[in-house]
């Protein structure tokens, strides 16, 4: 099971891998955006850890609902609500439990999802996070289904969001900044998917 504590270390994990990476989303979202994605992400997951080193909420629902706060204020851009509003979603999903099992965790990132399409509108196919984010709570649900520990969850729903994210990559946005490029903008793997496969990698890597 996954108590407060593992989620505040998993968050810690995705603000490195985040930070690591930063350039890389930056170099990405100049393609077809504004080139602010991966500065984005980083400072509002540096702001996080800030407040993680000052305390950790005592539930696993308190650390996703600071974890939301914390990006809204700080992220900025269409990702800085959507990561937010994921986050919320999740620590409503999973409500005042102590400790997480693979049932919760898969119920948490389909509500994330669900925060998602709710706020951006985006289907599968539009060349968004949301391309990352169905294929992982689909292979969430199934591995949990399947009696997969909170691990086994994580990690099906990472390998699901990298290929889902890869998949992006002929597709034309009809969401988003990049949407403005039309046809151009396929050719190109979409930022906030990449971020999202990232995210969903640290958290497979940390939680146990
Ligand atoms: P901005 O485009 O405002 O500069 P970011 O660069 O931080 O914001 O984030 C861009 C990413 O946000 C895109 O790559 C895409 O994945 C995601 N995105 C943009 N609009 C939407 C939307 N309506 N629904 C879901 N995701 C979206
Ligand atoms: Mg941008
Ligand atoms: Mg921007």
């Amino acid at each position: 099971a996954c108590t407060a504590e593992d989620v505040a270390r998993a968050l810690r994990a995705v603000a490195a891998v985040v930070k690591e990476h930063r350039e890389e989303l930056i170099r990405l979202d100049r393609e077809i955006g504004d080139g602010d994605h991966g500065e984005n992400l980083a400072r509002g997951f540096t702001a996080l850890v800030s407040k993680l080193d000052g305390d950790v909420p005592a539930l696993p629902g308190g650390v996703l609902r600071l974890a939301a706060t914390t990006l809204i204020s700080t992220v900025g851009g269409a990702a800085g609500p959507l990561y937010g509003t994921a986050f919320l979603r999740a620590a409503t999903s999973v409500g005042d439990a102590a400790t997480l099992d693979a049932a919760s965790v898969a119920g948490a990132l389909q509500a994330a999802l669900e925060g998602v399409v709710a706020r951006g509108k985006a289907a599968v196919g539009d060349k968004t996070m949301v391309d990352a984010l169905t294929p992982a709570v689909v292979a969430a649900e199934a591995a949990s289904a399947g009696g997969g520990d909170v691990g086994a969850v994580l990690t099906a729903a990472a390998e699901a969001a990298e290929a889902g994210a890869t998949a992006t990559v002929p597709l034309v946005a009809r969401k988003g900044r990049a949407s403005y490029l039309g046809e151009r903008s396929a050719g190109h793997l979409d930022p906030g998917a990449r971020s999202t496969a990232l995210v969903l990698r640290s958290f497979a890597g940390q939680v146990l």
